[in-house]
């Protein structure tokens, strides 16, 4: 089908200094984990949303110089030949698909971990990271030396990147990297020509442009990523302040041959990637509308979690920016762009604004996504996210549940031509996230469910039976299928067990009117008078949202949770700030590192995590060897919500396997389990074991996963650089 002639602005061709991209979709730098140390997942992570059609493709951030090294967490680097030889194929991938490769030059100053290369990074004061600080991070204070040294260090790596092929080099002044930290006042207390007024702070981000600009303008593109508000008030750019007059300063000079604007600085990162839950898309737009107005022709990209092509042209027809940026949208469809193309924009999987992706790289992990389970996957396990190989042998299928994970292997199966029976006992699709959906601002995850009801609706070799009730090992024995995939999720702990001492909490109990679970409250429960306290030791979206919603029926709350800080797995969302925020103005009170003893007639009683004493004492049977503390808060509650553990609906998977002399007499060959059912994890891992279930069905044993690639040196390879190699000089000659 040819595309709507109102989405064909977004396939205009946009001049970027002296490249042209074929259109207007750009994957602005992202994060993945990959780096320049797995070179195959990244050439075919970037090369296929290439394919897909975004116009240009970003590495995630690209470290200059060991000096700025992120170690433990995971950037691209131009550190030598090596990382050439390693990116190359990124951009050879990318190539192939039409599309133009772009790195992000990053110098971390005071916010580099440096814990693999040990060295000194530098910045315009000597002052100790704010992101950081338990680290104690230092950088050095630069003199003038320091300052050509490092823009010398910009250079020689844009070199480097040149030689991989690059044809976009990005300075980014994002998340408060070198240039922001002599651009701030908070960062720079100089005095010298480097400090002081906008002019001279703005200096050293501009001397670096220009630099660029005549060492490699005349065939790739300079371009830079700017905070243009960071979000900290007076404290530090605003953008209808020094944010924009920067800007005017920068381009005055005529360096810089593309603008891609952000919001919110390091510390506030959370709002450049905001979630759905506190951010919907194109919340950006009052912030970055300024800068195109003073930029004139040079060209504009604005991010904002953009899925809709309709919001895109509005963008771009309001004059707003010139191409659309979207980091989270290309990893939920590497296809988002050719979908448009193609007429069916119907078919986009749009990105739920769940932040998984960043949330893994933030543990120093590879990104992963909920909507997509072959991100990533694309080299090491060779999964297109498009295309699918045929059953080697096809046969019919009963998927019993539709959550994410049952949705997921049925949309597999059916796509490599199963004859596939989705069956469901509720009315309609989705499992636990019918729930999740109905949460305070967790609307947008109901795409999880609606983009794969579609697809499945799709598939003539797919039926999905919706409100057929819970299935029994009769009903399955006797329904005659060939195979059945049991993805029959979890529920709620109804008792208290959770990790915290792995037990169950005495005088909790669901069945009870003053205790409740997620569940049960969505299905109806009346949450009992005033005083609620709600059990978080789950320490992700359940139990603030849950505390959210119970305050917003008047309650007065208080979240409890064995975690140092409510939500702990935000800070890897970077949800944090605003679930603090929210909870705040809420008036939801927080009591940290602490658990439960008992709850009964209507007092909780809580102990402090750590009140043990710290020295150890002699061991003694039945006894903590510590000094023992039986200190206790105690508080009258009317209500308890547990949101402590998930526990897996087992049971059929168990029960089948027990009569597993009856599957061949029924003609059954195999029963596999999926997703929260085999173990409870976030959704994303749901979708992936259901994917992965799909693609290796007609492995040998499907329930275990076939070994993938390891990107890693194997022992004897030749390492590069070698013990003896020099470094390029980035000092001036003295
Ligand atoms: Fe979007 Fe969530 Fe996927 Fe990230 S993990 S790209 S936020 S759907």
């Amino acid at each position: 089908m040819a595309r709507d002639p109102k989405y064909d602005i977004l396939f205009d061709k946009v001049k970027i200094g002296p490249k042209v991209s074929p259109n207007r979709f750009f994957q602005t730098s992202h994060c993945a984990g990959v780096g320049s140390e797995r070179p195959g997942t990244q050439a075919m992570f970037r090369g296929t949303k290439a394919e897909g059609g975004w116009g240009v493709v970003f590495t995630e951030f690209c470290s200059i110089h060991p000096e700025s090294d992120e170690f433990p967490y995971t950037s691209a680097r131009l550190w030598d030949e090596g990382d050439v030889r390693n990116l190359r194929p990124m951009c050879d991938e990318i190539h192939k698909h039409g599309g133009l490769s772009g790195v992000q030059l990053w110098y971390g100053g005071i916010h580099s971990p440096r814990l693999e290369s040990r060295e000194v990074s530098r910045s315009a004061s000597c002052l100790p990271s704010n992101l950081l600080p338990a680290r104690t991070l230092y950088a050095a204070e630069c003199d003038e030396d320091d300052i050509k040294a490092v823009i010398n260090m910009y250079v020689l790596a844009a070199k480097r990147a040149q030689d991989a092929g690059f044809d976009l080099l990005e300075v980014t002044a994002g998340d408060s990297t070198f240039p922001v930290q002599f651009l701030e006042r908070r960062y720079n207390k100089r005095t010298d020509r480097y400090g002081g007024s906008l002019e001279n702070r703005a200096r050293v981000y501009i001397e670096i442009m220009t630099a660029l600009k005549k060492a490699c303008g005349d065939t790739s593109a300079i371009t830079t990523r700017y905070e243009i508000d960071t979000l900290q008030g007076p404290h530090g750019l605003e953008a209808k302040d020094e944010g924009i007059r920067f800007v005017e300063l920068m381009h005055k000079e005529g360096v810089c041959d593309l603008w891609a604007v952000k919001i919110g600085d390091y510390e506030e990162w959370g709002e450049d990637a905001g979630t759905s839950r506190f951010r919907k898309s194109g919340w950006m737009l009052p912030f970055v509308k300024e800068a195109k107005s003073v930029v004139g022709s040079t060209p504009v990209v604005v991010n904002g979690r953009y899925t809709s092509p309709d919001d895109m042209v509005a963008v771009i027809r309001a004059g707003i920016a010139d191409i659309i940026g979207a980091a989270r949208p290309s990893i939920a469809d590497p296809f988002l762009p050719k979908k448009i193309e193609d007429g069916r924009p119907e078919d986009i999987r749009e990105c739920i604004g769940c932040n998984q992706c960043v949330s893994k790289f933030n543990q120093s992990g590879l990104l992963n996504c909920t909507q997509n389970a072959t991100a990533m996957e694309e080299y090491r396990r060779g999964w297109h996210p498009e295309r699918f190989s045929r059953a080697k042998d096809p046969c019919s299928v009963l998927v019993v549940g539709g959550g994410p994970a049952g949705m997921e292997c049925a949309r597999v199966l059916g796509e490599r031509g199963y004859d596939v029976h989705l069956r469901e006992a509720e009315a309609e699709l989705g499992g636990h996230l019918r729930n999740v959906i109905r949460y305070p601002r967790m609307n947008e995850w109901g795409r999880v469910t609606t983009y794969r009801q579609l697809q499945l609706s799709k598939m003539k070799n797919v039926e999905v039976h919706l409100g057929v009730g819970k299935m029994t090992a009769d009903d399955i024995l006797a329904y005659g299928a060939d195979k059945v995939v049991i993805a029959t999720g979890s529920h709620w702990a109804t008792d208290g067990l959770g990790a915290e001492g792995h037990g169950t909490l005495p005088g909790c109990d669901a069945s009870l009117p003053n205790c409740l679970t997620p569940e049960q409250i969505l299905a109806g429960k009346p949450i009992p008078g005033e005083r609620v306290v709600v059990l978080d030791g789950d320490g992700h979206f359940t139990g603030v949202s849950m505390a959210e919603l119970a305050a917003d029926l008047g309650k007065k709350v208080t979240l409890v949770t064995n975690m140092s800080d409510p939500a702990e797995y935000s800070q890897f969302t970077m949800e944090v700030q605003n679930n603090k925020r929210m909870l705040h103005e809420k008036g939801v009170d927080i009591l940290r590192n602490h658990w439960v003893e008992s709850y009964q007639d209507g007092k909780l009683t809580l102990f402090y995590l750590y009140r043990h004493g710290s020295a150890l004492i002699d061991p003694e049977v039945g006894r903590m060897p510590r000094h023992e503390s039986t200190a206790v808060t105690v508080l009258d509650v009317d209500a308890v919500i547990l949101v402590t553990s998930r526990v897996p609906n087992h049971e059929l998977f168990a029960v089948l396997k027990q009569r597993r002399g009856e599957w061949e007499a029924n003609g059954l060959q195999g029963v596999y389990k999926v997703g929260d059912c085999n173990a409870p994890r976030q959704i994303s891992d749901a979708v992936f074991d259901g994917h992965r279930l799909g693609r290796e069905f007609d492995s040998p044993h499907p329930q275990y996963p076939l070994p993938w690639i390891r990107e890693r040196q194997l022992w004897g390879a030749e390492t590069v650089p070698a013990l003896g190699d020099s470094r390029p000089a980035v000092e001036p000659a003295t």
